[in-house]
């Protein structure tokens, strides 16, 4: 038993907490073999703390980065810097907007195939064997200890930075609002081309998203997704519901077609895009207020 008490405990507490008398072996091997060796970068990086905006992007997808230890996953490049390791421009357009309504941002910054960030540890995609037709070996018959391990090394710093920044705003008197910005490939292994080039995906609160997507259309003419090509109400997801649904926070999370942010120009123009409709929606006071 004393094993499973080390993997219930709630959502991002502190590491520190851990003992190995409360948790045995698992937490013992754990805390004597961190993942991240010293002067590797951090798990996170936040983005304009201080940002006057009661608004937070964060990006969960942003880097296609491997810790040292775990050399290359079995991975060659190309496969580690596909869709499936990060949200190829995404990091680059969080830093716009966050500029752009001076903001914080949050950026996980290790690859989706270490640990994903937007899916709660213990879940069969959280570190995923295969991932779009491309097996990862470096995460084939993975211990729990192992996975505990990525967990503990990267996914509850980055959330734990995300909750210390909205509790920064809100010891400001204000609600946060909260924007998670992801990119999606044109088309997976063998499907369909995707035809929109943003969609927004909410689960029960409509205050960002509706508003997004009817200025996204009127802005573009082009299509845009609702809740395609996937779905903020699909339970695998974790940051939203976390962070923002679960607290009542005004809230969406948008995804641009990966290949019309793939260079500079595009990212700019993809920046200013949501930027232009954003700024209608934030500007609102009565967005930043809980829902009930
Ligand atoms: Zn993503």
């Amino acid at each position: 038993m004393s094993s499973i008490r080390c993997e219930q405990r709630p959502a991002h507490a502190s590491g520190a907490s851990l003992r190995p008398a409360a948790g045995g072996a698992a937490c013992l091997e754990r805390q004597e073999r961190p993942l991240l060796k010293p002067g590797e970068q951090p798990p996170f990086e936040i983005v304009n703390p201080a940002g006057s905006a009661p608004v937070l992007f964060t990006c969960d997808h942003a880097s296609h980065a491997v810790p040292q230890a775990l050399g290359d996953l079995g991975l060659g490049a190309e496969d580690r810097q596909r869709h499936i390791g990060w949200d190829p421009g995404a990091a680059e357009v969080t830093r716009g907007l966050s500029a752009r309504f001076d903001a914080p941002a949050v950026l996980s910054r290790y690859s989706r195939l270490v640990i994903d960030c937007n899916r709660r540890p213990g879940q069969a995609t959280s570190i995923p064997a295969v991932s779009d037709g491309s097996v990862v070996p470096g995460n084939l018959g993975l211990t729990a200890p192992e996975a505990a391990r990525r967990a503990e090394a990267l996914f509850y710093p980055y959330h734990r930075a995300i909750d210390a920044t909205l509790d920064g705003i809100r010891k400001r008197g204000r609600t946060p609002a909260y924007l998670a910005i992801h990119s999606f490939t044109p088309k997976l292994n063998g499907g369909a081309a995707r035809p929109w080039h943003v969609s927004v995906l909410w689960d029960r609160d409509p205050r960002i998203a509706v508003p997004l997507l009817e200025g996204l259309r009127r802005r573009t003419g082009l299509p845009v997704g609702d809740n395609e090509p996937y779905s903020g109400r699909d339970r695998f997801d974790y940051s939203n519901d976390f962070h923002a649904n679960a607290a009542g926070l005004p809230n969406a999370l948008v995804e641009v077609r990966s290949d019309l942010i793939s260079d500079a120009a595009g990212i700019a123009r993809y920046t200013a895009i949501l930027a232009d409709v954003l700024a209608g929606i934030l500007a609102d006071d009565a967005l930043y207020r809980e829902a009930r």
